[in-house]
This record gives structure tokens, sequence and C-alpha cells, in this order.
């Protein structure tokens, strides 16, 4: 049998792309069996921070092994902004559609369209916290382009592809995003602590 784990997010999207990179290893349940009416807090400066805060609220809370993510997309001639700030750079309540395009704005006019996105996942089990990093560079086009996905997908181009990331299936992106970049890590992690178990 699997062992359970928790994914402390909100977001349907980001289940639904851990859930798919994650079911070999884990029985992965959402939060809709835990009774949680709040918005989970996500109040700090760095994605690290946040990262952290979002997978302690869920352990201290239910006890129960979880994976938190933060997420950003950091754009070079903005000086790295929105990045911690992506979900709530136009301002609240949260909208993608909005933030995208005060995002284009902000770029009009510069040739560096220069970006990355960066995902720092928090996995919290036994009493410990763990932390892995993922990246993707790429740039940012002029015009939105395609409707899958979430977030600023429409107008984030990989580096080495002519679609972005919303022109993309999931399994596509998932090959090459920074949310599977750090899951990679995690899973590698996970394989090493069963092999220090098995010896
Ligand atoms: P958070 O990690 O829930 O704080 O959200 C970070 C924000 O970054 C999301 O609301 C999106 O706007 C953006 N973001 C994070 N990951 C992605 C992605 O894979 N595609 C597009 N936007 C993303």
């Amino acid at each position: 049998m699997l062992p359970i784990l928790y994914l402390a997010t909100q977001n349907k999207h980001k289940v639904e792309e851990l859930s798919a990179l994650l079911q070999d290893h884990f029985d992965v349940r959402d939060l809709s069996t835990l009774a949680l009416t709040e918005e989970i807090p996500e109040t700090g400066s760095t994605l690290t921070e946040n990262s952290l805060q979002k997978a302690r609220y869920i352990a201290e809370k239910f006890q129960v092994s979880c994976l938190a993510d933060d997420s950003g997309l950091e754009v070079e001639a903005l000086g790295g902004a929105p990045g911690v700030y992506s979900a709530r750079y136009a301002g609240e309540p949260k909208d993608d559609q909005a933030n995208l395009q005060l995002l284009l704005q902000n770029l009009q006019g510069k040739s560096d369209r220069n970006a990355r996105f960066v995902t720092v996942l928090t996995y919290y089990s036994e009493g410990s916290y763990h932390f892995f990093e993922g990246e993707i560079k790429g740039n940012i086009v002029e015009v939105p382009r395609g409707t899958q996905g979430f977030g600023y997908d429409p107008i984030f181009q990989p580096e080495g592809e002519r679609r972005t990331f919303a022109e993309m299936t999931l399994a596509e992106k998932n090959k090459i995003a920074h949310r599977a970049r750090a899951l990679e890590k995690f899973k590698n992690f996970l394989d090493e602590t069963q092999k220090c178990a098995d010896v």
C-alpha cells in the first residue's frame, strides 16, 4: 500500500500537476478530505518561506505528511518581479488574466524578455521539513498564446521551445516545468531514503 501524502495547496491546477507526477510513490490526497475552511496563510517574503509556511500549517493542524509548493515567475527586466508576489501581481482578488496583462504592460518597449519560473517544494514527514527547488528558463512572448494550464502559462515560452506552456498538454509541460524538476529532486530523495532504509 502506498503511503498517504497530502498536497498543501488549494490550487486545483497544482493538485492536478503534482498528483500526476507523484501517483507511483504516494496515495496523493488533496485537502478536500480535511476539515479546512480557511485559506492557507502565505505571508513570507521568499518562495522558501511561503512554501514552509504552507507545509507547516497543514502539518501542525492535521499531523499528516504533506507537500507544499510555492512558485513564482521572475522576469529579468523587472528586477525579478513578480516573483513571490506572482499570484497577486495585479492586486486582490487573485486574477490570472489581470496579472499577465499587467506583466505585458510593464514589459512594453523592453527588449530583454528573459524570465524563469521557480518552485520551492517543502516535504514534511515524521517531524522534519525538506526543501527541493526547480527552475525553467524561458522568455515572455508579446501576445498570449494557448488555452491550457494556468497563471502566466500563455505568455511563458520555455527556452528551446516554439510554444508557450499554455500551448502544451499537461504531460508535455510536466516533462520540463519547474514543478516537475523540483519533484524529480524530491523523488530522488525518496529513493535514496528508501535505499538507506533497505540496508
Ligand atoms: P503560489 O505558488 O500559489 O503562491 O502561486 C504562484 C503564482 O505563480 C500562481 O498563482 C501563478 O500566477 C504563478 N505560477 C506558478 N506556477 C505556474 C505555472 O506553472 N504556470 C503559470 N503560472 C504559474
